[in-house]
């Protein structure tokens, strides 16, 4: 056993898995590499993490996340940069992101340190299972959840977080047909839309069934109140190019604000496209589409990075939208963001880290 530090020691694996997989096929999600993180908080105090062997947790069927949702996750991704090291994609804000999540389930912060430096090492642990870029990537799932075994319905005294990890293949997204379900909302306003809490997708999966029998691949969500304004596709942040405008809908509380939705925002930017974030109707893009104005239409996330949307169906209607050969942002967008995701272009952002 080494001690890396105070906050964390690590416990190697006596043998590696990695001949279980086949880095040209990889199969999403189903194939763990050999290690993972886990750290307790015992009665509000942190105990030190332990990187291990990757295996079942123990659980008792009273574990209170088990019965009442209390937990959280993050997605991550570690690519190869050309030099063969791992990069890390602004990992700082998925760190951020987990302890809002956490903040509004009631569950107490994790250390930075505990989760930054539980990453670096993790991620350096296991590089062997880094696909080389045009393979795919290392798949990254911090999770975080209350771990008292106790059925009254309070936040827990205890709580596990746990990052494990798995090789993706390359996420060549076909384009993708989203279906607005005006039957079903994702987020009211004061509701949990803005956290990544597990019982978000948990509600989310039967309007996605629905959508997936009618040959759609995602939901297009609208906002609870008007079930009007677009909020999100799937689980990923939504854009559009209405007429030579870039628009996404303004986070209101109800919208995960993705970090994949802010770098593209960043890159556009820079690039000297116009980036407005309002609320966008769903008569508004019908109009701009009986138009000949709906011009793009994407969604973005640490999954797909940005995955063009070809069809959405609204009301019985089906607006089919330009190939995405004859598309100008999206497409553009996808390479010069894997290429900061890659560590293949100069870091501008400082949204990289070698490790
Ligand atoms: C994770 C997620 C996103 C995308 O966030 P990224 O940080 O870009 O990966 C968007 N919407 C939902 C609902 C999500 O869960």
């Amino acid at each position: 056993m080494d001690v890396v530090s105070d906050f964390l020691k690590i416990t190697q694996a006596s043998e590696t898995r990695i001949s279980e997989i086949d880095m040209n096929n990889i199969p999403f999600g189903r194939v763990f590499s050999d290690h993972m993180l886990v750290a307790h908080c015992i009665n509000g105090e942190w105990q030190q993490a332990e990187i291990k062997p990757y295996a079942p947790l123990n659980l008792t069927p009273a574990n209170s996340a088990l019965n009442y949702g209390q937990s959280v996750f993050e997605g991550m991704k570690a690519h190869k940069s050309p030099e063969g090291r791992p990069v890390l994609f602004r990992a700082r804000e998925n760190w951020l992101r987990i302890n809002y999540s956490a903040h509004r389930m009631a569950m107490p912060p994790i250390p930075e340190e505990i989760f930054m430096e539980g990453i670096r090492e993790l991620v350096k642990l296991d590089s062997n299972w880094l696909p080389n870029p045009d393979q795919g990537a290392l798949y990254l799932r911090p999770l975080y959840f209350a771990a008292d075994e106790y059925i009254g319905v309070k936040a827990s005294d205890n709580y596990t977080f746990v990052v494990f990890t798995c090789p993706v293949g390359p996420y060549y997204s076909e384009p993708v047909n989203l279906l607005v379900n005006k039957d079903y909302i994702r987020a009211a306003i004061g509701g949990t839309g803005a956290a990544k809490a597990a019982g978000n997708y948990a509600s989310a999966m039967l309007p996605d069934k629905m959508a997936k029998a009618n040959g759609y691949h995602n939901v297009m969500w609208l906002d609870a109140r008007h079930g009007e304004y677009v909020e999100e596709c799937g689980t990923m942040n939504i854009f559009f190019v209405i007429d030579g405008e870039v628009v996404t809908p303004r986070l209101t509380g109800t919208i995960l604000p993705g970090i994949t939705r802010n770098s593209c925002i960043q890159l556009m930017e820079a690039n000297g496209y116009k980036v407005t974030a309002r609320q966008v109707s769903v008569y508004e893009l019908q109009q701009a589409y009986r138009e000949g104005k709906l011009e793009e239409c994407f969604g973005t996330g640490t999954a797909a990075t940005v995955s063009h949307v070809a069809k959405i169906g609204f009301g019985g209607e089906e607006w089919v939208l330009p190939a995405v050969s004859e598309r100008k942002i999206g497409p553009w967008l996808y390479n010069a963001l894997m290429d900061y995701r890659l560590g293949a272009v100069e870091d501008t952002f400082g949204w990289v880290e070698l490790l």
